[in-house]
């Protein structure tokens, strides 16, 4: 197996250092090798160092391995002339069609919960937001934002037949695959298909897959009522599928429904291969400090090791990814899990290696989870 390793700027070296520790030490525990890291050199500091956000033959390293796990990138401080912030993850999204981004977000025993409704406990749902066109084709970093005059400048929203088509065929998937986990596999369609031609188009296109599903449960909402549901309600969903703006906002909302940024994690999917990563930047208030918590990335170690062993058609990494589960939930159980992020005392490293030790415990994990 090999890993393209990003570790980035800020904390992002950190998380992904913790995060690839975790990997293998999972990998270990199902008796499998570590994975093979080709590290790339990639962000603001390599930028204002040689002038190139990333390695030049990056692309081609990436084409070589099996997944990407990226850290974070970007500074503030640090900007291209146009004073637009160093980014090449938007162009390797592009350049790989990375057009399933899969956000889960689930509360953890101990972590913080922001509704006081009982039932935010049961929280435990994948915003999947399609990440290269919606209303991001026109992300500064591609140029595509029509100046009309002086007064005036148009964003387009794009949605295409064959990427929206691949993105609900996924979400379909990913909800007949939570369903057999023991998941309710409820699949939502989230858009503003009353207003959007664009956004009818792709409710349209949903339908048209999910005449090749009927199993899986559906259900429709326009994006600002999904937005008070999310508060209202978010126990009653269980994948949501939209747009790459509604997604990226929506996200977001949910992932500080079940404590923070700190335990957002993120896959990045497209034909290929997939993009692995927090879905934090680089934290810059924090860096250096040993505060960030790590689980968002040791959390998308998991969501990597589960697509690999899909890819590679190898079960016992899909064992490895539910070990790494194992040990964020037991460890919240027996409040053994005490992040910085959340007013506890343990920091990026103290968090990491209570991980490591959990996985590494004699006992199997699911007996501390009683089940
Ligand atoms: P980007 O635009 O690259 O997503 P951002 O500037 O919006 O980045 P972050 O870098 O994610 O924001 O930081 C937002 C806030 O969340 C900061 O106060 C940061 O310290 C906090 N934060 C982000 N990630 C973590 C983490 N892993 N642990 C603790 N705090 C975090």
């Amino acid at each position: 197996m090999r890993i393209a390793l990003i570790k980035g700027d800020g904390i992002g070296v950190d998380v992904a250092e913790a995060a690839l520790a975790v990997v293998e030490a999972a990998l270990g525990k199902v008796g499998q090798q570590a994975p093979a890291c080709d590290e790339i050199n990639a962000g603001a500091g390599y930028f204002s160092e040689t002038g190139l956000d990333i390695e030049s033959d990056s692309e081609a390293r990436i084409d070589a391995a099996d997944a990407v796990f990226l850290g974070a990138i970007g500074l503030p401080s640090i900007r291209h002339a146009n004073g637009t912030e160093i980014s090449p993850h938007l162009r390797l999204r592009d350049a790989f069609g990375l057009y399933a981004g899969v956000r889960p977000v689930k509360a953890y025993p101990n972590a913080p919960q922001r509704l006081a409704d009982p039932r935010a406990a049961s929280i435990d749902l994948v915003i999947l937001r399609e990440s290269t066109e919606g209303l991001f084709y026109s992300a500064a970093t591609h140029n595509r934002s029509l100046v009309v005059t002086d007064d005036e400048v148009q964003d387009v929203l794009r949605i295409t037949r064959s990427t929206t088509t691949k993105l609900h065929t996924f979400a379909f998937n990913l909800a007949r695959k939570r369903r057999e986990r023991g998941r309710p596999g409820t699949l939502t369609c989230v858009d503003k298909a009353n207003v959007f031609t664009s956004l009818a188009f792709f409710r349209q296109l949903f339908d048209e897959v999910k005449d090749g599903f009927p199993d899986v449960p559906v259900g429709y909402n326009y994006v600002d009522a999904q937005a008070l549901d999310l508060v209202r309600k978010p126990w009653d969903f269980d994948v949501l599928v939209t747009e790459n703006m509604f997604g990226d906002i929506l996200s977001d909302l949910a992932g500080g429904l079940v404590g923070g940024m700190g335990m957002a994690a993120c896959a990045e999917i497209g034909d290929s291969t997939g993009l692995f990563q927090p879905a934090h930047g680089s934290a810059p208030d924090i860096m250096g400090e040993d505060k960030a918590n790590p689980l968002a990335a040791i959390l998308s170690g998991a969501l990597m090791l589960d697509y690999l062993s899909e890819k590679l058609d190898q079960p016992e990494l899909g064992d490895a990814a539910d070990v790494i589960n194992m040990a964020v939930e037991a460890g919240f159980q027996d409040n053994a899990l005490r992040p910085m992020e959340f007013g506890g005392d343990m920091g990026t490293r103290a968090v990491t290696n209570q991980i490591l030790s959990q996985i590494e415990e004699k006992r199997p994990l699911r007996a501390s989870l009683g089940a």
